[in-house]
């Protein structure tokens, strides 16, 4: 009933400012056909045009329910009200100087994460794979300016994903993304998911960083135990080794927590960030302990673009929003129920299923290979996620979600699950 609603749902308000165009995706399809690099294969055969809150609607009008949030990017929902003005008002004042000189919304969103952070310092890039590449060039240079030269080797874990830059790629511990770009950077060791025992095998006098994820994303939302992350801490301790907790995708919220680390008693020396710190403008982030920080001298590391107006400003107006108006919380609680309903919902189905996740980055490990299908379908019923491989569904919606939405969804999962059934 409700699906049936939205799919008829094309509102006043919305169809007043989006136009319903209907051949929008036929010349999308052949103009990324015949020009751009297929590197996302077919896409998915849908193009929206316009987002509100978790809401979003595709080129025939029609209303979809986002619990993708982009991909762990939308937090505040599409269209907050503060950050568009944010935006819409820095883009009228100026958009571009150098790193010459002092921008300003970059050294206010520097000054707000370190005071979020306990005093680290900040330096900003554009993305999650460029703030984990930063991440090890701070911290093999942090182990050179120290006179420890073979202090090179970077430990991470085999199913983590790091980023698709060189050095990224060679941190992300699984070979399908790695095939074919060799050689890639030396100095990578990757251990075995969670496994304590073979992670401090790997660590030595020669390793300057160990980098995981509390929760691996792509992956298939994997939480590690906190067994794992304390041990790992006291393992980079007795050998000089940093950490780096790579929060590019469970961080900013999502988990019910700034940090998703701050769940454990843990202090890393390096936070990579990205995703979701500016709402969907490009902006990465690594955030260091001073000392780790100051390996950096002038002139070592540098962006054009890194830190600009634009994505400084947005990145600001996200994080306030975030704090005064009680995302986080809401992500904690909402998160909850919506685990709950999961749980329920497979328990129903009879199937044997794994909820797991934290906050609002859940995942559902199915016993049979429908996730895929699962996702198509629901796509088709107005509500997005992700399927990662056939068995696993992954669910990341922004944070201002409310349970009636997660209502919704699970009446949509269900529809769409007795349709693949039948
Ligand atoms: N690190 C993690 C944990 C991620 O999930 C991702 C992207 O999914 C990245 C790094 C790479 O980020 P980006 O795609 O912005 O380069």
């Amino acid at each position: 009933m409700v699906v049936l609603k939205n799919y008829l749902r094309l509102s006043a308000s919305i169809c007043g400012s989006t136009k319903i165009m209907s051949h929008l995706l036929t010349e999308l399809q052949q103009l990324d056909h015949e020009h751009a690099f297929q590197n996302y294969g077919t896409r998915l055969p849908y193009a929206f045009v316009k987002g509100e809150g978790a809401r979003m609607w595709d080129s025939n009008g029609r209303e979809y329910l986002d619990f993708l949030g982009g991909i762990a990017v939308v937090v505040l929902g599409h269209n907050h009200p503060k950050v568009t003005a944010a935006i819409a008002h820095q883009a009228s004042q100026i958009l571009h100087t150098s790193n010459f000189f002092y921008i300003e919304p970059q050294v206010r969103l520097a000054a707000k994460l370190s005071e979020m952070s306990g005093g680290m310092r900040a330096i900003f890039c554009n993305s999650g794979a460029e703030a984990n590449e930063a991440a090890i060039k701070i911290a093999r240079r942090y182990a050179y300016d120290r006179g420890e030269t073979q202090r090179v080797e970077i430990v991470t874990l085999e199913k983590s994903f790091h980023g698709r830059t060189l050095g990224a790629l060679a941190a992300t511990g699984q070979p399908k993304y790695q095939e074919g770009f060799g050689p890639l950077p030396l100095g990578f060791k990757h251990v075995p998911f969670g496994d304590i025992e073979a992670l401090r095998e790997a660590v030595t006098d020669k390793t300057a960083l160990v980098m995981f994820e509390t929760i691996l994303g792509e992956s298939g939302v994997l939480p590690l135990s906190g067994e794992f992350i304390l041990a790992a801490r006291q393992i980079c301790d007795d050998n000089g080794a940093l950490l780096a907790i790579d929060e590019v995708q469970c961080g900013c919220g999502r988990t019910g927590k700034f940090f998703a680390h701050s769940y454990f008693d843990v202090v890393p020396d390096m936070i990579p960030l990205a995703k979701g710190l500016a709402n969907g403008v490009p902006i990465g982030a690594v955030l260091a302990r001073e000392e780790v920080a100051l390996a950096l001298t002038p002139g070592s590391h540098g962006t054009t673009f890194g830190g600009n107006f634009l994505a400084s400003a947005a990145a600001l107006a996200t994080l306030h929003a975030l704090e005064e108006e009680g995302w986080m919380d809401n992500a904690a609680r909402v998160g909850d129920y919506f685990q709950k309903r999961l749980c329920g919902w497979v328990e129903e189905l009879g199937i044997e299923a794994q909820v797991r996740g934290r906050g609002l980055m859940i995942g559902v490990e199915l016993s049979v290979p429908l996730a895929r299908k699962l996702m198509l379908q629901s796509l088709q019923n107005g509500l997005v996620f992700n399927a990662v491989g056939d068995t696993i569904l992954r669910f990341l919606p922004p944070l201002i979600i409310s349970t009636g939405d997660v209502d919704e969804a699970m009446e949509i999962l269900s529809k769409s699950w007795n349709e693949i059934e039948k």
